[in-house]
């Protein structure tokens, strides 16, 4: 392939806005600094049987950089030469940089949580008590940024006892001095008036993808003020975020994180600030999913 190649691998990934999101990005770039013009990112239906066979052939090949989505992100942590540190306890990774001697991995998903958190929200996890739903890859991820970024305190709340207690296990050693509980599903209701007022919830169960999902929780036994983020983004408005529009709680959907973890990874191919590619990224992620741009 000429030029500089990046891409993303899943499986499925046909449904990916990555490809629309990173292109867009580029095509900005190449207007003001023509070697961004053979850049082109691409994207590959990869079997998780097969994704060590495609990180050998793809760094063999000299591609740039590789985004990696569902189920790859914890098979690739074990594949690669070198884990930004950050990345570590997170146990997995979502985008590879090429050096010579292999590829280096990055989680760039608990920044682009961050980032859309502040940006959607005006929330820093820094200076917000968190109620974080859900026990799976995308909670390890947003508990382990939750308490690296300092949250005064962190609940976790999930269905499943036993995954809820491993991914405590996991946390404990990036807890530091922050408080952090953990708690059933079915136990929050009792246990939710006692949670304090300026509560972040993050959702990272998969409680909303389809309109059928039960609500993970009653947003209406909580103390006011609190503010809702959703990390699912299609649908863009799931029965978590209408039930928090419903009582008045600002609330938002996951396509800012998206948007965000997606600029964060081009900087790193870059080193062009996620700053400055996140707009054209998030002007082609919403025409993608049919939404206006606020
Ligand atoms: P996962 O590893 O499969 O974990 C799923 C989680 O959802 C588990 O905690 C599971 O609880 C819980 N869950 C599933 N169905 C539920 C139900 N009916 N009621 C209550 N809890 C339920 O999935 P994941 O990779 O962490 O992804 C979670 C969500 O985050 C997905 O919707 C994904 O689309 C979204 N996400 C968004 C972004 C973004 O960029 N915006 C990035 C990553 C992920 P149990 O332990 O009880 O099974």
């Amino acid at each position: 392939m000429p030029g500089t190649s990046l891409a993303v691998l899943g499986h499925p990934i046909k449904h990916s806005i990555s490809p629309a999101m990173q292109n867009a990005a580029l095509a900005e770039l190449a207007r003001t600094d023509a070697q961004y013009a053979d850049w082109h990112y691409h994207r590959f239906e990869i079997h998780p049987d097969d994704l060590p066979h495609a990180l050998t052939l793809l760094h063999a090949k000299k591609f740039r950089g590789v985004n990696l989505t569902v189920p790859h992100k914890i098979i690739a942590f074990d594949r690669v030469a070198a884990i930004d540190p950050a990345a570590r306890p997170v146990g997995a990774v979502n985008t590879l940089l090429w050096t010579p001697a292999g590829w280096h991995g990055f989680n760039t998903d608990g920044y682009g949580m961050a980032t859309a958190i502040r940006e959607s929200l005006g929330r820093d996890l820094s200076a917000s008590p968190i109620l974080l739903l859900g026990a799976g890859g995308a909670a390890r991820g947003a508990g382990v940024e939750c308490l690296q970024r300092g949250c005064p305190a962190l609940w976790i709340a999930n269905r499943t006892r036993e995954t809820l207690d491993q991914l405590l296990a996991v946390l404990k050693p990036v807890q530091g001095s922050i408080p952090l509980h953990g708690v059933t599903l079915e136990s929050l209701g009792a246990n939710a008036t006692g949670l304090p007022a300026g509560l972040l919830v993050i959702n990272a169960t998969s409680a909303g993808l389809r309109d059928t999902d039960p609500l993970p929780i009653d947003l209406s036994l909580l103390s006011r003020p609190a503010a809702v983020f959703d990390m699912i983004y299609n649908p863009p408005q799931t029965r978590l975020l209408q039930a928090a529009a419903g009582l008045g709680l600002p609330n938002a959907h996951g396509l800012g994180m998206l948007i965000h973890q997606g600029a964060r990874a081009l900087e790193i191919w870059t080193g062009v600030p996620a700053a400055r590619t996140a707009p054209a990224m998030s002007s082609a992620a919403h025409a993608a999913m049919g939404l206006s741009e606020a």
